[in-house]
């Protein structure tokens, strides 16, 4: 049985430079179609949940959402599946899409960590990445979900903005423990190659455009690594790669994801895993609701994970987490028998010789000199695994 619940709400109010997650502009009569398929959705799907661990509520922008959508897509789940007493409802929030009485209502809903697209402090660098808020906008929907008594609240932050410098990264991060989220999570810019943003990148690398370089490797590191410290000395301890927080904030949701466990994703877009399988719903909203006009989820990517695809996402996920690896019996089941995991300790050898890699008690995890180049130990220990 299967406790992890995740649904996509694929709209925003105008995408983002960098965004490459599937979503199209708010309507507000589309998305009451979207919900009412959603709800479909979750009918087909409610026997395979008998208790619900986490819930997680993403996009898109969920917070676009009006207050009539939001009750009934809240109220069908709770009459649909059976909650955990200690359940995690998470929902994804962008500053500008939220006020006072929709905060009050998911708080009242049930919802009970939410978590904020702020990006940066720094107006012109959100200006740059097409973001709708500003940073007064950020501040004020943290100060309104904390006063309806959100006590689970992290916020994302994105560092290695064209044009941004370690001081501005400093910045951001400094105004954002000055409001003492509970947990918050720091993603490198990363250009995919069907955004906006990768097209400006391009042409304006053609004309030589310097001032919308990336920042180099060396910059991204140092502000990395001054992240991982002065998140450290602020007590929000690092739990995986781009993520960090108070003591009993991991975010739940997610550690299910790095640790391998199942769970289904529902709406459009949605990925789900269950039974060794990863499905995906058709990525678009019209064939979605036509779909489930017929009462048929539109599962349209359907991958039977082989035994080496596996190995390789436990050691990817694994290895995302400070904690690292454990090396114990699920690890022998993964790799097979016991000398594959004897040559899996094998083959991390020069890894671990070199510093990248270390074992600490029964786990194998990433070092600090590790952590920050995560990206090319995977790639070397796949490499040396014939993976
Ligand atoms: S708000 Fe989030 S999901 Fe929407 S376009 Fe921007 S980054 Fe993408």
């Amino acid at each position: 049985m299967i406790h992890n619940l995740y649904i996509h709400i694929p709209f925003c109010i105008k995408k983002c430079l960098y965004c490459d997650f599937y979503s199209v502009s708010y309507d507000e009569s589309l998305a009451e179609y979207y919900i009412d398929s959603l709800c479909k959705e979750i009918n087909l799907r409610k026997n395979c949940c008998n208790l619900l661990k986490t819930i997680y509520i993403g996009g898109g922008t969920p917070s676009v959402l009006n207050i009539k959508s939001l009750i009934k897509l809240l109220e069908y789940l709770q009459n649909s599946f059976n909650f955990a007493h200690d359940i995690e409802i998470t929902t994804e929030i962008n500053p500008g899409t939220i006020d006072e009485a929709k905060a009050q209502t998911l708080v009242i809903l049930g919802v009970n960590r939410f978590s904020i697209g702020v990006q940066s402090f720094n107006n012109e660098e959100l200006k740059f990445l097409g973001r709708i808020h500003n940073s007064a906008d950020a501040l004020r929907t943290i100060k309104t979900l904390r006063k309806y008594g959100v006590n689970n609240l992290s916020i994302d932050l994105i560092y290695g903005i064209p044009g941004q410098k370690i001081e501005s990264w400093e910045k951001s991060l400094n105004k954002a423990i000055n409001l003492s989220p509970d947990h918050i999570s720091a993603y490198e810019l990363t250009l995919e190659e069907n955004t906006v943003l990768y097209k400006i990148m391009k042409s304006s690398a053609k004309r030589n455009k310097s001032n919308l370089s990336l920042p180099d490797e060396d910059n991204i590191i140092d502000m990395y690594n001054y992240t991982i410290d002065y998140l450290a000395t602020n007590h929000y301890y690092q739990y995986e790669i781009s993520n960090f927080a108070k003591i009993g904030f991991k975010c739940l949701h997610n550690l299910n994801y790095w640790d391998r466990g199942e769970y289904i994703g529902l709406g459009a877009g949605a990925h789900s895993f269950i039974d060794g399988i990863r499905k995906k719903n058709v990525a678009d909203i019209n064939k979605y609701i036509h779909s489930l006009k017929s009462d048929i989820i539109p599962e349209t990517e359907i991958f039977k994970i082989t035994k080496e695809e596996a190995l390789k996402e436990f050691i990817f996920l694994g290895l995302r987490k400070t904690e690292g690896i454990k090396l114990d019996n699920s690890f022998l089941a993964i790799m097979g028998n016991k000398n594959k995991g004897i040559n899996f300790i094998e083959c991390s050898r020069e890894l671990i010789d070199s510093g990248y890699l270390e074992f600490q008690g029964n786990y194998l995890k990433l070092t600090r000199k590790g952590i920050t180049v995560s990206n090319t130990i995977f790639v070397k220990l796949f490499e040396k695994l014939g993976l």
